[in-house]
């Protein structure tokens, strides 16, 4: 399938590389690697996404061209990466292209013209590094340290299930290609603004137990309240996850018209991506993501009696 990218890539000259709503650092790394490998080829290639790059990722090399937009531009294809469908990305227009799907997710779907879709790797970053591989491109410094941003992020800083000397082995050529460890963590894990440090002191002042299970949320009143954005919400699922007895986390971010947007994140006994996808959305077996109606409490309890009904232990009580 990789070929079939790579000759794909090779019949075309205009390329717009996107990803999903709200990306996440695999999401923006990846696409901004992509992009300029598809340059260095000889290519037009644009980072174009819904959401703009979130502002943890804006000194990554190339973000600062990236064009966020509502519909996407012309172009001979569209590389989708980190997307199941092209209403994951929501720009306008996708039905239209020429889509070449990328992604690593378990719940990937063969909504494009080309799929390659390896549920194997850790993050789509180690696909585009494969391509860039095949292609003959040579790893800079920059590309490196957008892929290894998104592989770092999307292994939860090597420490997710999965992570193994495969991805070891990916992440010591980034370093040896340029990619600065400590640089690169720097800038996501102690580049937070003060609106997200607030909102989750709020999110965990309302924490929630039951058994091996946690949960927090946010109301749209405390995001206003702290002036902090959507993207000020990554990552503060970990938080609930991060008690040692704690199996599955939850995180509920209230959306316009009552809706609740889920976080949900384990420690391998459950598999969370199958409560997703049981939501309409997807993700990965430790890492998953939907949108379901509120109230909270009613949302609260739809979710926690999906996850318990899913094979593993989450009715066992906490320590
Ligand atoms: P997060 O909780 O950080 O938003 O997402 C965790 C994982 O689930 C990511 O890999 C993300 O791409 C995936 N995910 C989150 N929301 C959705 C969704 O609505 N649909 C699909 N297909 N995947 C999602």
């Amino acid at each position: 399938m990789l070929e079939k990218v790579l000759n794909a890539i090779r019949e075309r000259q205009r390329f717009v590389v996107t990803s999903h709503a709200r990306p996440d650092g695999d999401g923006i790394g990846s696409a901004l690697a992509c992009a300029q490998i598809l340059r260095v080829m000889g290519k037009d290639a644009e980072v174009v996404t819904y959401d703009g790059v979130p502002r943890i990722y804006q000194n990554l090399p190339f973000a600062d061209r990236a064009i966020q937009a509502e519909s996407v531009p012309p172009n001979d294809a569209v590389i989708m990466l980190e997307c199941d469908s092209t209403r994951r990305a929501l720009l306008q227009g996708l039905d239209q292209c020429f889509l070449i799907n990328i992604d690593h997710h378990v719940s990937g779907r063969n909504f494009g013209h080309i799929n390659w879709i390896d549920s194997n790797v850790m993050a789509t970053a180690e696909l585009v590094y494969r391509l860039a591989r095949l292609a003959c491109v040579p790893i800079d410094r920059d590309i490196a340290t957008c892929l290894y941003t998104a592989l770092m992020t999307d292994t939860g800083s090597f420490m997710f299930a999965g992570t193994n000397e495969h991805t070891f082995t990916v992440a010591r050529e980034l370093v040896v290609a340029g990619a600065d460890p400590a640089q690169c963590a720097r800038q996501i894990y102690f580049g937070h603004s003060t609106a997200k440090m607030r909102l989750l002191g709020a999110a965990l002042s309302h924490l929630h137990r039951e058994g091996t299970l946690a949960w927090i949320w946010v109301t749209r009143e405390q995001m206003q309240r702290f002036g902090a954005r959507e993207e000020d919400c990554e990552g503060l699922v970990n938080y609930a996850l991060s008690m040692g007895d704690v199996q599955v986390a939850i995180f509920f971010r209230e959306l316009p018209d009552s809706r609740y947007r889920v976080s949900l994140r384990s420690k391998g006994e459950v598999n969370v991506s199958t409560v997703a996808e049981h939501f309409g959305g997807g993700g990965h077996k430790c890492a998953s993501g939907f949108s379901l109606d509120g109230p909270l409490t009613i949302a609260v309890s739809r979710v926690v009696d999906r996850l318990r009904a899913e094979p593993g232990d989450l009715n066992r009580a906490s320590e």
